[in-house]
């Protein structure tokens, strides 16, 4: 039986010590974000995570999910109960507005949450986990009415949403949907088509499922110009709140998948189902971009949390496993073999695992608080950074943090060996698992092509400047510590590997589009590279502060100076092989006619 067990200690050295919460008590929200209610939220949560959602994982695996003749849908053994706690204890309410319920504290500790839950169990925490999304649309876009009558059972996650985006002839392409939504005389609209890979379509969780769903009016011009957002209920909604009658939508079957299994991903057929825009007539794209961005940083948060999962497994089995000696000479005489842990390759793939995962979490959690900080910040001109920095790196949190994120969970089986692609040690089921989240979403490539083709040009190439600026301040000032001088210089030799490849796209993508679109993928990736990069940075100096004080366990602490030195040494050589890849160009890429790829 796997194990996990929520990783609280180092999500709470980021919080209070890498990100320092507490010294944001004087914005809204963050009043009471004091180390201690920090500490008391982070371990009760990831208890929750352990000790209820993660023994479901595996079951949740083998059973799956079950539609019915009448086309409901029932979750595995104990998801619903599951579900009934994690309601009743607030969990999914902990960064949700107060005046609709919400506890209003900031979104840093509503996404800790969202990886214990995920790390726990994926499958699980996509049900409540979808629901932030179509809150988030509802907030920004919602008349009054929506959201009174809507949120705050979403947000207590009485009633939980979905996202409807997807048909069978349209995915990343929106332009293409054909679902149609015809004005009704009362003001709804009805909505008539079919929708795939919806999440969460239907479950047996909660009464009512409000599902937001894209779709086009008559007279809609026939591209993403002509896209309308729709609140569809599940089961329709008197005004006094209570509900009414069973709406004309329903899960025409479920979907069999290679992984997240206890999820029901559904088909959705809406046949005249009553809807309610959201927002302007043909504005979907940018109601439909807020939930989106919202879910975009939730999965890479998914992908940090099946290789957390899988890499907390792999420990415990180099730890058990013995096979062969240590190569300086037998490490433990009096057994018949050392374990695993003696091998240096088997160290290299758990040394990965340990600087990407904790340099992951530092990049989502930071992200989350420049979620808050463009909201709440003091002044105009940090809120506009905040903006600038999380608009920038969103798509490299979703797909940079998602490859490697699977690269890990992959690494981790590998640990295992043999053993590892055995169904019953439940690595696969994380390999499974984390595969996904490179997929859905936006796939990878699609998130690559935003981050180059609109989030580089944005207001004049603002945010990636502030990002170059921020990493060179960052490192040149910590070049004087003589422990950070090896961290500090290779970061910034990276980031010197993200400005020459930003130039070469500025020098050639004018004259061949191509030349950026063959790039961007491996631009991602140096992205990623400099922004753990920088969290590394941070967790060394912090680290090291730390230790120079003489407080905290000094174990934790030297570890992370290592795991960091570890990271300059072996994550930040790969920016300059990616911009080599980048300056090679799209010609020999795009050159070969289409049928000199058939091999029959
Ligand atoms: C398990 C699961 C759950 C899902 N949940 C939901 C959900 O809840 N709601 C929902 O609406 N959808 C959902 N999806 C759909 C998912 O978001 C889409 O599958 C995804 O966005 C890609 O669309 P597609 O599959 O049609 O691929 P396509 O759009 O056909 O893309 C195929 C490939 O081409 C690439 N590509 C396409 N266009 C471009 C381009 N312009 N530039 C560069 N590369 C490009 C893509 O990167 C991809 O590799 C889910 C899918 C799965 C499998």
């Amino acid at each position: 039986m796997p194990v996990y067990k929520a990783p609280t200690r180092d999500t709470r050295f980021i919080i209070n010590e890498l990100l320092k919460l507490e010294s944001y008590g004087n914005l809204s929200g963050f009043e009471n974000a004091s180390a201690d209610m920090v500490d008391a939220v982070i371990e009760e949560g990831g208890k929750f995570c352990s000790e209820v959602l993660a023994p479901l994982n595996l079951s949740g695996d083998q059973q799956g999910c079950t539609r019915h003749p009448d086309g409901t849908v029932t979750t595995p053994d104990g998801f619903k109960a599951a579900h009934a706690q994690f309601r009743e204890a607030g969990w999914g309410t902990l960064s949700a507005p107060l005046e609709f319920g919400g506890q209003g504290m900031p979104h840093v500790m509503g996404f800790a949450m969202e990886e214990f839950v995920s790390g726990a169990n994926q499958a699980w925490g996509m049900y409540p986990g979808l629901t932030n999304g179509a809150v988030s649309s509802i907030l920004v876009k919602g008349s009054p009415e929506q959201q009174a009558k809507f949120l705050p059972k979403m947000i207590s996650n009485e009633w939980l949403g979905t996202m409807n985006l997807t048909e069978p002839h349209c995915g990343t392409d929106l332009g293409l949907i054909r679902t149609r939504a015809v004005p009704n005389a009362d003001g709804s609209y009805a909505i008539t088509g079919t929708k795939i890979f919806i999440s969460a379509g239907d479950h047996d969780f909660t009464d009512n499922i409000i599902h937001l769903v894209l779709a086009k009016t008559p007279d809609a011009p026939d591209s993403t110009k002509g896209i309308s957002l729709f609140i569809v209920p599940k089961v329709m909604v008197n005004d006094d709140g209570s509900l009414g009658a069973r709406n004309a939508v329903s899960c025409g079957s479920l979907e069999h998948k290679m992984g997240i299994h206890g999820n029901a991903t559904c088909v959705m057929n809406y046949d005249g189902a009553t809807g309610y825009l959201v927002g302007e007539e043909n504005k979907g794209l940018a109601a439909m971009f807020i939930m989106m961005n919202a879910a975009r940083l939730g999965v890479g948060v998914q992908g940090l949390s099946q290789a957390e999962a899988a890499y907390q497994n792999a420990v415990k089995y180099a730890q058990e496993r013995r096979q062969g000696r240590a190569l300086t000479g037998a490490a433990e005489p009096a057994e018949k073999a050392d374990t695993l842990f003696v091998h240096p390759d088997v160290r290299r793939m758990l040394m990965d695992a340990k600087a990407y995962t904790e340099g992951m979490r530092a990049l989502c959690l930071w992200g989350a608080l420049q979620v808050d900080l463009v909201h709440k910040a003091a002044s105009e001109e940090e809120r506009q950074t905040a903006d600038d920095l999380i608009s920038l790196l969103t798509p490299v949190i979703k797909g940079y943090g998602t490859d490697k994120g699977f690269e890990t969970a992959v690494s981790m089986q590998q640990v295992f060996g043999g053993h590892g692609y055995i169904e019953e040690w439940g690595m696969s089921q994380f390999v499974r698992d984390a595969r996904i989240t490179q997929i859905y979403e936006g796939a990878n490539g699609v998130q690559a092509m935003d981050l180059v083709g609109r989030k580089l040009a944005m207001n004049g190439g603002r945010a990636v400047q502030t990002l170059f600026s921020l990493v060179d301040e960052e490192c040149a000032a910590a070049k004087a510590k003589p422990e950070l001088a090896i961290i500090a210089d290779k970061v910034e030799k990276a980031n010197g590997e993200l400005k020459a490849a930003t130039m070469w796209f500025m020098q050639n993508g004018m004259a061949n589009p191509n030349n950026v679109g063959a790039g961007a993928h491996h631009y991602m990736h140096i992205m990623g590279v400099v922004g753990l990069g920088l969290m590394w940075l941070r967790m060394g100096e912090t680290a090291l502060e730390t230790l120079a004080g003489g407080t905290g366990d000094p174990a934790f602490y030297q570890a992370k100076l290592t795991t960091a030195r570890y990271f300059a040494e072996r994550f930040t050589p790969d920016a300059g092989a990616l911009r080599r890849k980048i300056e090679s160009g799209a010609d020999a890429i795009m050159a070969l006619p289409v049928e000199a790829f058939a091999t029959a």
